[in-house]
């Protein structure tokens, strides 16, 4: 069987490594940093899993992100995703358009509620504390929308692929890729491993592996951070009681029920953050974006908040803010993986796809959109096309 190299083990090359090994490859993952490092973007303790998109497309994938994590959790008899419903709030004149989210939810047939603010303070009485969710605010309510942990999951994968023989090597950087004819050298402090094939998910740090092989990919990776924050009635924000929310408009915001182990409700800004370099950014939060996000939920579901824990993370954004899943052009034993800022919902999907495109086995239709060659992904970073 083929010796596939995973470089860079978040929440999608621990997704890739597990495939990949349950197929019966020979997997060696390399990590530059230890694992279940809190640098990139699959840490902390909540992430959104919906099936409201903007796209017809996305989706149609949202059901395969779905059943592809509850196929983990039947692996491993561990639960992954938690339901708790979520709206996705309109407020009148929303710089997002509520009409691609309906119209792609009703192409596809998934069932969702359009509701109204009175509709929503009646059902989630939180939202009667603030001021925000109006009359004239419309909702699309998804029951199906829930909350996968990316620390927990990452580490669950992590372990799954190595009870199916992975080699997972934490604190070993690869210098580069060298591809010798069909198959390819990774390079580290070692020396050269040869393998078959090459699994590229090493987001914020993609270029820096792709540049020397001729290549390169508009990529803006942005300082995000997500804020707990203490109040006195967090019975009235937990799980059943208050949905995950996410905020349709510029700026963007999103928040989740109580959950996971930090005691306080969480939110934070949708592509709020500086451009930062993945090495030497900044771990400290930003107090301003700290105080722009309190604001908004302070007019979102009312005063009493304490001050917050905050945790940094990293977006890395393509220009069309659109997946990147394909081969490389030239190098077809190399394939890449970024999950444009959205893609942990997805994580053990994309795992699936890798393991095939490594392999060399097919994969649907479905990838056509997320070309390395598409136009669209090689324009000029422009931050509005991100406002989806
Ligand atoms: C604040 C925030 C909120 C988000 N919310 C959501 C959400 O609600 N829903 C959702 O679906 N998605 C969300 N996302 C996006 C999602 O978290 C990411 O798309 C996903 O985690 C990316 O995973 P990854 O494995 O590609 O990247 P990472 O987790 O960053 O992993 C890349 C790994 O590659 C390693 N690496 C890089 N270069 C090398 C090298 N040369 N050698 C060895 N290792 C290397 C890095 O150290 C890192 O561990 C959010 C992201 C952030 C930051």
């Amino acid at each position: 069987m083929t010796t596939v190299a995973v470089v860079g083990l978040g929440g999608l090359g621990s997704a890739a490594a597990y495939s990949l090994a349950r197929r019966g490859a020979d997997v060696i993952g390399f990590e530059q940093f230890e694992l279940g490092h809190v640098r990139g973007a699959s840490h902390d303790h909540s992430r959104i899993i919906r099936r409201s998109y903007h796209t017809p497309h996305y989706v149609r994938l949202t059901a395969d992100a779905y059943r592809a994590w509850r196929d983990v959790e039947n692996h491993s008899g561990q639960q992954v995703i938690t339901t708790t419903g979520g709206i996705d709030l309109f407020p009148r004149d929303a710089a997002i358009d509520h009409g691609t989210y309906t119209s792609s939810l009703d192409s596809e047939r998934v069932a969702y509620e359009w509701l109204d603010g009175a509709e929503v303070r009646r059902r989630w009485p939180a939202f009667a504390g603030g001021h925000l969710v109006a009359d004239d605010v419309m909702a699309i309510h998804s029951p199906d929308t829930g909350i996968v942990p990316p620390n927990r999951s990452t580490t669950l994968l992590q372990q799954l692929a190595r009870e199916h023989g992975a080699q997972l090597r934490e604190r070993t950087p690869v210098r580069g890729i060298r591809p010798v004819g069909g198959e390819v050298d990774v390079i580290t402090d070692e020396g050269a491993t040869r393998v078959g094939a090459v699994v590229l998910t090493v987001d914020a740090w993609a270029n820096r592996l792709l540049q020397p092989l001729g290549l390169q990919v508009p990529l803006a990776v942005t300082r995000e951070q997500v804020s707990y924050f203490p109040r006195p009635d967090l019975e009235r924000f937990g799980v059943g009681r208050f949905p995950v929310w996410i905020w349709m408009d510029d700026p963007s915001f999103y928040g989740f029920p109580v959950f996971g182990p930090v005691a306080g409700l969480k939110g934070s800004e949708d592509c709020g953050g500086p451009p930062v370099h993945p090495d030497t950014r900044s771990f400290e939060p930003d107090p301003k974006m700290e105080a722009r996000l309190q604001a908004f939920m302070e007019g979102l579901v009312g005063p009493g908040f304490g001050a917050p824990a905050t945790t940094t993370c990293l977006y890395t954004l393509t220009a069309d803010r659109d997946f990147l899943l394909d081969r490389l052009p030239e190098h077809p034993q190399v394939c890449i993986a970024l999950g444009a800022a959205h893609g942990f919902k997805f994580a053990a999907w994309f795992g699936e796809q890798l393991a095939a495109l490594a392999l060399g086995q097919s994969t649907g239709p479905e990838l056509a959109p997320f070309a390395f060659s598409r136009p669209s992904l090689h324009e000029p970073i422009d931050r509005s096309a991100w406002l989806v």
